[in-house]
């Protein structure tokens, strides 16, 4: 068995994992992170999900820190559409180009070293502490020892492996999963004139400037409803009338996202058979939706389905229970916690678990929540700290600590907290909060 030993230990290299390695390393932890696919980003890159929102809260930008820097780096490389930051909720940028930006990122940082393709199969513990991870390269196992693992792994994977309390609500609540795909050849010009006559039916959370298609981001289109009205469809297809299918512009010339609902009623963390059903009928409903859009969405005709993500795009699993556990009230309170490491604006809510819709909690403009340290320490587990969607919350939370912005100020904090609790020789528990905030403001981050 082939050993290793690190400060701070990442488990995930996906949209929080990622900046929580780069802030580690920043602060001088030695980082390693070890992720299970190809490449870096997780959701953000192979989940195809290329619509960052949460930046703002409509009157200002709330998110800043590596995040900020990230979208810096897009918008020099033409891989990023954005109107106003400061009243955007959303910015759009090509997937494929972030790969490369974080790898460039990464390979900035002499602190920071990265295991793709490598698979966490088991936690090493010491009584309730996390003392490192077994992990899968190949046919090679590997057993990895750090003073702080942060675990990244949008599943709590890490955090449930250890024995540390969770949540996961039963699959008939749970947030359905959606493949995210992309179609090319798309005559967006035609698309806008369409909208233009035919006003999607839009959610009162779709943001003004989505309405105004003031930079044509895309539509949130709720089902087929009206282009299908006249159209008889074999039985298997009569969802199709009534489920959520959002499409969203890219930074490329005649290029969409989709996003429609998918594997409905499924725990994501169930393995075998399980995610073979989930992947097969998720990829049978994003080929059912993008023929849908081809026969009957004006703009669409020569369009045709280019890519599935190579990751199905997981919702809600396991939320970690944590020495605080964020709720609705706190988000409709706008609450401004005194450990907070971040904010978030979006509308709180979730998917409903049919695939129809969502419910949402708005926020007023130029309000916002923060996000409370506590939420990332599992209870009674010492030695690991959690950021990315798997955090401690309510499940109506979910809609707004989930986006990617939030995701990666999470990261931030993590990996500043867990190369302080090595500067300091303490545990995550144990960080001087002030300070982690101090640092957090110093690196142009907005707490
Ligand atoms: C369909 C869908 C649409 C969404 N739309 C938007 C949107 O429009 N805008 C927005 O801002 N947010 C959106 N979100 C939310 C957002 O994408 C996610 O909540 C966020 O990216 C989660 O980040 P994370 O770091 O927690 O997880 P991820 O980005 O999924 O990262 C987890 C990483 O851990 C790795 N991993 C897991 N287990 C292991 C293991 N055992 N060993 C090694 N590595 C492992 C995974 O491969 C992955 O790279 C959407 C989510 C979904 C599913």
């Amino acid at each position: 068995m082939k050993e290793r030993k690190i400060d701070v230990l990442v488990a995930g290299g996906g949209t929080a994992g990622i900046i929580a390695g780069l802030a580690s390393a920043r602060n001088g932890a030695k980082t390693l992170i070890v992720e299970k696919q190809r490449c870096l980003g997780g959701q953000f890159t192979v989940g195809l999900q290329g619509a960052w929102v949460g930046f703002s809260d409509k009157q200002k930008v709330i998110i800043k820190g590596i995040a900020w820097e990230l979208r810096k780096n897009l918008l020099a490389r033409d891989a990023m559409v954005e109107d106003d930051p400061n009243t955007d909720v959303c910015f759009l940028y090509d997937t494929e180009i972030a790969k490369v930006v974080l790898d460039e990122m990464v390979a900035q940082e002499p602190n920071l070293s990265v295991y793709l393709d490598t698979t966490i199969v088991d936690t090493l513990t010491d009584g309730d502490t996390i003392i490192g991870l077994k992990v899968l390269s190949e046919s090679d196992f590997m057993e990895i020892r750090a003073a702080v693992v942060i675990d990244c792994s949008g599943d709590a994977v890490v955090a449930a492996k250890a024995g540390a309390p969770f949540e996961i609500r039963p699959k008939k609540d749970i947030q359905p999963m959606t493949l995210m795909g992309k179609m090319s050849g798309v005559d967006l010009d035609r698309v806008k004139e369409y909208y233009r006559t035919h006003p999607p039916i839009v959610d009162h959370h779709v943001p003004p400037a989505w309405r105004e298609f003031k930079t044509f981001p895309g539509f949130m289109h709720f089902g087929l409803h009206d282009e299908l009205e006249h159209v008889d469809l074999p039985e298997h297809l009569e969802y199709l009338r009534s489920w959520l299918g959002i499409f969203t512009s890219t930074p490329n010339p005649g290029e969409v996202t989709i996003n429609c609902s998918g594997a409905i009623e499924a725990h994501s963390t169930e393995g075998f058979e399980s995610k073979a059903e989930q992947e097969a009928f998720s990829q049978k409903c994003l080929y059912d939706v993008s023929e849908a859009f081809k026969r009957y969405v004006p703009g669409f005709e020569h369009a045709y389905l280019s890519t599935m993500a190579a990751l199905l795009g997981i919702r809600e699993s396991r939320r970690i229970i944590g020495d605080y556990k964020v709720t609705l009230e706190d988000f409709l309170e706008a609450k401004e916690f005194e450990d907070s490491i971040g904010r978030g604006a979006m509308p709180a809510g979730a998917h409903t678990p049919d695939g129809v819709t969502m419910n949402v909690y708005n926020l007023e403009p130029g309000k916002s929540m923060t996000i409370p340290y506590r939420c990332m320490l599992p209870k009674g587990k010492e030695g690991l700290l959690v950021a990315g969607r798997c955090v401690s919350y309510e499940a109506p939370v979910a809609n707004c600590i989930r986006c990617m912005p939030q995701c990666m100020a999470m990261g931030e904090a993590a990996g500043i907290a867990a190369s302080l609790a090595v500067k300091e020789g303490t545990t995550p528990r144990n960080v001087d909060i002030p300070k982690l905030q101090s640092i957090l403001k110093d690196n142009n981050a907005i707490i």
